[in-house]
């Protein structure tokens, strides 16, 4: 298993895990390379709701999902509220969010679907990206996992969506974990630190760390670890291991970049027959 940055066309990269086959389903991690918009949303800004003209955002969905071979108008995306709503998506709701905010799945921060060709995309800088991929009875989802939604656990409460509306055996479910900050980058307040200490009190030792003595959060380990807490196998959870503020000239990061920014998307969508 490996993630990896692939260049696709004209500057647009995109982050994949080795496990989502195309068989099954196309998906691609956004970098901040290869899209129209300008400073401090340069350039691939994939989110309409952070201040960048709507046009280039709607310009920049298009490049991505058109390169992915994706239609950029059926594509579905949610306000993000960081909190912990899960909500299943069909083709009632293609379209959704695509060139309007308002238009967006309201309050929800993971999306659901067994509709093939039905794009979800979620937006990221700095929250962790989760995707979900259940080969069996074909169906996947994304979860946006900032620290509020991680301590909520918002990886499990998807996961068990699934299971709940799709028949997914978390024993067979292939999740990919994308790029986040990272626990280097990631200094926290105690109070947030004491969240995730009553929240995994059996793995509090692998997510609050101490670096000169002040709590970093390690979100990627959090999610993995709630995931094989209800029967994810570690080996079909894929981390890509790579920190949006260490690598800010390539991701957007909210703290690297000092709060005004673009976002990374997280697409994926079931392969159509
Ligand atoms: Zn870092």
């Amino acid at each position: 298993m490996s993630f990896v940055l692939e260049h696709m066309r004209d500057n647009l990269w995109r982050g994949k895990f080795s496990s989502f086959t195309e068989d099954l389903c196309v998906h691609g991690l956004t970098g901040r390379l290869g899209g129209v918009s300008k400073k401090p949303y340069d350039s691939l800004n994939m989110a309409l709701h952070v201040g960048d003209d709507p046009q280039t955002v709607w310009q920049n969905r298009q490049r991505f999902l058109h390169a992915l071979g994706l239609k950029p108008e059926n594509m579905v995306t949610p306000e993000q509220v960081h909190g912990d709503a899960v909500m299943r998506v069909g083709a009632a709701e293609a379209g959704r969010g695509a060139r309007d905010y308002a238009d967006a799945i309201a309050a929800t921060d993971a999306l659901i679907t067994d509709e093939p060709g039905l794009p979800l995309v979620l937006c990221f800088a700095d929250c962790t990206p989760i995707l979900f991929l259940d080969p069996e009875h074909r169906a996947i989802g994304i979860a946006h996992g900032g620290w509020k939604g991680t301590v909520n656990k918002i990886a499990q409460k998807t996961a068990q969506a699934m299971q709940r509306e799709f028949g997914t055996n978390p024993d067979e479910l292939l999740v990919g974990i994308g790029p986040a900050i990272g626990p280097c980058c990631y200094e926290v307040g105690e109070n947030v630190a004491d969240e995730f200490r009553q929240a995994f009190p059996a793995h509090e030792d692998k997510i609050v760390l101490a670096e000169d003595g002040k709590p970093h959060l390690n979100l990627w380990q959090a999610n993995r670890l709630q995931l094989m807490d209800i029967g994810v196998r570690s080996e079909n959870i894929e981390m890509a291991d790579t920190c949006t503020a260490c690598k800010h000239q390539w991701f957007y990061s909210y703290r690297a970049d000092g709060g005004t920014t673009g976002r990374m998307a997280a697409v994926l969508a079931l392969t159509k027959y």
